[in-house]
């Protein structure tokens, strides 16, 4: 039986929503989360992603505003932009857009970042946070895997996890969620022996991995639920067969912009999976929707004290 496709657009659409109506009410308060992006240089992929986050806080009603120092920057010019924004009580969030250019310490500005602030979840401090179940700020795109599993209300207590990666960004943050949602998780990685027989025993499969469409069927025990993190394009004519060999659709798109996305899941797994998630259109959204909500949920964790209409919130 075809698996059920867990529809990421139309979760990320009910969180955007649910965002929208709080902020509206909070605004009724006389307080406004803020959002401030950091981007550095004209990395296109980069000025891509901003523009959705950009975007994404205007549709919601929180304010945003971007900082877009040129690529010759240095790492103390960046270290003061980021501690002005520190500083400034109406800003709530703050994200330095990854890829840094080479000549700055990439560690140091993200270390600089406060982490009330920090709605990406990278810093150390928030990942103590998260690993020791305290509130802070998680990753978005972990945070958003959990919202897939939980509105499409696929069990996580008791159940075998298997993540393939173990990525700061991806694979540790969500292999924590899922231990903290009581799941029993290994974690694997390119030093795993026998990755296919560690991902058979997986009820809840998520493959963060890089690799296009590097999970075959002969990963995937029939009825698990298996989550695809990955995003790549793919050129090469004879790749594009191996994956979408007879998809008339995907053929189409193929031939006409010369490449198409896929994600490390190889399409027939849906064949043998219960649930799974598409590439595009599974976990991508709700990456931006998560951001939303950190957002959202720095101000009140920051603001809570100062702001009596928070606490009821
Ligand atoms: P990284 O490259 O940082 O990590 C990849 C992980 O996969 C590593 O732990 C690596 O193992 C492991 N790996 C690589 N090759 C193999 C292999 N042959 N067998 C087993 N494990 C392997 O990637 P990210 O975690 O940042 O991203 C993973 C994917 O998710 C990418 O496709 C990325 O584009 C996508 N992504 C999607 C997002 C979204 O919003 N949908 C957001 C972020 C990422 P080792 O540690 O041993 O090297």
């Amino acid at each position: 039986m075809a698996a059920i496709i867990l529809d990421g657009n139309k979760i990320a659409a009910e969180i955007r929503a649910e965002v929208a109506a709080e902020v509206k009410s909070l605004a009724g308060a006389g307080v406004r989360p803020g959002l401030a992006v950091v981007l550095v240089g004209n990395n296109a992929a980069s000025e891509i992603y901003v523009r959705g986050k950009v975007k994404s806080c205007e549709e919601l009603g929180i304010y945003s505003e971007k900082h877009t120092p040129p690529d010759t920057v240095s790492t103390s010019e960046l270290l003061r932009l980021v501690e002005d924004l520190n500083r400034r009580d109406e800003i709530d969030g703050i994200l330095v857009q990854l890829p840094l250019p080479p000549q700055v310490d990439s560690k140091k500005i993200l270390m600089a970042v406060d982490p009330a602030k920090d709605v990406d979840g990278f810093h150390p401090v928030n990942v103590g946070f998260l690993s020791t179940q305290r509130p802070g700020l998680v990753p978005c795109t972990p945070a958003g895997i959990i919202e897939i599993l939980k509105r499409s209300h696929i069990p996580i207590a008791g159940q075998e996890a298997v993540v393939v990666g173990r990525s700061d960004i991806v694979g540790k943050p969500t292999a924590m969620l899922l231990i903290n949602g009581n799941a029993t998780v290994t974690v694997c990685h390119s030093k795993t022996r026998d990755l296919p027989g560690v991902c058979r025993r997986a009820d809840i499969l998520i493959a963060a991995i890089g690799r296009a469409g590097m999970v075959t069927r002969d990963f995937v025990k029939p009825g698990a639920t298996v989550i695809d993190v990955g995003i790549n394009k793919v050129t090469d004519p004879a790749e594009f067969q191996r994956l979408f060999a007879g998809n008339a659709k995907r053929e189409e798109t193929f031939r006409s912009k010369g490449s198409t996305l896929v994600g490390d899941v190889h399409p027939e797994v849906a064949e043998v999976a219960g649930a799974i998630t598409p590439v595009p259109g599974g976990v991508g959204p709700l990456t931006i929707a998560m951001l939303m909500v950190n957002t959202l949920r720095a101000m009140k964790l920051r603001r809570a004290a100062e702001i009596p209409a928070l606490s009821k919130a």
